[in-house]
């Protein structure tokens, strides 16, 4: 899966970029693949992570700013997808003051959302818009991943200087 955005706008720009590198990712796709099930899914983990791994789908990330009536909906959330325009994600203007990282797991949260709509012989996605338990549910779990795994990332690069830095002062 490759997702494409078209826009000057550095943070997103690298936010895609970050979530292309993960979707071809061997470790990314193998702690899938570990996971032992996913709630609201009919496809195992493994399946899953197949059809990650296979999928040619090309996505574009379109932006979008709420403002009229019919926005209203949408004021809060930070992403979505429609099944009408099944390869364009809208990701909303007014919620990108957060991390590049977070705005990467975002995109890689709605990429599982596309992978599923178009794998027309499983499901799983996570029913209605409510957070609310679905921590377990593919497109929430494998999002939180993408998450912690793309800030884990920074926190190791710390974590190898103050290794460094120990050794100097035993030798
Ligand atoms: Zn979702």
């Amino acid at each position: 899966m490759l997702v494409v955005f078209k826009v000057k706008l550095p943070k997103v720009e690298i936010a895609t970029e970050m979530a292309n590198a993960l979707l071809v990712n061997s470790e990314f796709i193998q702690k899938i693949r570990d996971k032992d099930s996913f709630d609201m899914s009919t496809a195992s983990p493994q399946v899953i992570a197949d059809l990650i791994e296979a999928s040619r789908l090309e996505m574009e990330i379109k932006l979008f700013y709420p403002t009229g009536e019919n926005d209203l909906k949408y004021i809060k959330t930070f992403a979505f997808t429609n099944r009408k325009m099944p390869n364009i994600l809208f990701l909303n203007l007014k919620k990108l003051n957060r991390t590049t990282e977070s705005i990467a797991a975002t995109i890689i949260h709605e990429c599982i959302h596309v992978i599923d709509n178009a794998a027309s012989e499983y499901t799983f996605g996570h029913g209605d818009n409510s957070s609310k338990g679905k921590g377990n549910t593919a497109p929430y779990w494998i999002g939180n991943l993408a998450n912690k795994m793309l800030h884990a990332n920074a926190a190791e690069l710390v974590f190898d200087q103050e290794e460094d830095s120990s050794t100097d002062t035993i030798v």
